[in-house]
Order: C-alpha cells, then structure tokens, then sequence
C-alpha cells in the first residue's frame, strides 16, 4: 500500500452556507465541486488547496451520519482522507493485517473518487477515508 498525500480533510458543518462564509470570504478560498450524495445524505463542497483539499459537508437529513456526528461531537473535523495510489489492493493488505474496515470494498464517492473507510476504533478515533482517484 502506497500512501501519496492527504487527499482532503471533511469538516461537518450544520450549515454549509454559513462555513463557506468563513472559508470563502474570510479566508480567501475558492469553493467548487458542490455535489449532493444521496446514499450517504450528505451535501459537501470542496476547497481545493494545493494537492489537498478541504471538503465541506452538510447532512441532507436528520438521520444522516454527519448529523449524528454533529450531535454527538459537534462541528468540526469529521474525517481525513488519504489519497493511496491502488485502494484495491490497500484494502486486502489492511485485511490481511486484520484491520477492521467500514467499507470491505470501495464505494463511489464524491467527485467519483473510489473510497473506503477503516473503522474508528483502529486509527485511535480518527475516521479515516482511503481515496483513489484516477
Ligand atoms: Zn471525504
């Protein structure tokens, strides 16, 4: 498995136009790649910032799971996305390691990347987001 950079950080926010109001217009970043996905019922935008990116996400209803994180924890950093150069192959390694995975395969994700997520309770809490994008 080959680590290549971060690929982009998710903030949970309860409203995406207002956290856009930060990022955008205080901090001078550009917001692009708005996109709804349904099965996860998430709303998010991304701030690309040199080979990584800031993901802004909005949950699209109450039961979706960036709002459950939101009551459980509040706003913030929700999950870190590594960019890895093969996630087919990165999944068996961590299988063959015994690593517990959210995902067992990829799934699509936003901007059509291929991701999967390892489970909390490995990574000491963070959510972590395996990425490939071609
Ligand atoms: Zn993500």
């Amino acid at each position: 498995m080959r680590i290549l950079h971060i690929d982009h950080i998710g903030v949970a926010s309860k409203d995406m136009a207002e956290a856009l109001k930060f990022f955008v217009e205080k901090l001078g970043m550009e917001a692009k790649g708005f996109e709804t996905i349904e099965d996860q019922k998430v709303r998010v935008a991304f701030l690309p910032l040199g080979e990584g990116e800031i993901e802004i996400l909005e949950s699209t209803s109450p039961d979706g799971p960036v709002a459950k994180f939101i009551e459980a924890r509040g706003e913030g950093v929700q999950h870190i996305a590594l960019r890895v150069d093969d996630l087919d192959s990165a999944l068996e390694e961590l299988k063959a390691k015994g690593v517990r995975l959210i995902d067992e395969k990829p799934r699509i994700g936003a901007g059509g990347a291929r991701i999967a997520f390892i489970h909390p309770k490995e990574t000491h809490g963070v959510l972590l987001e395996l990425c490939e994008r071609k």
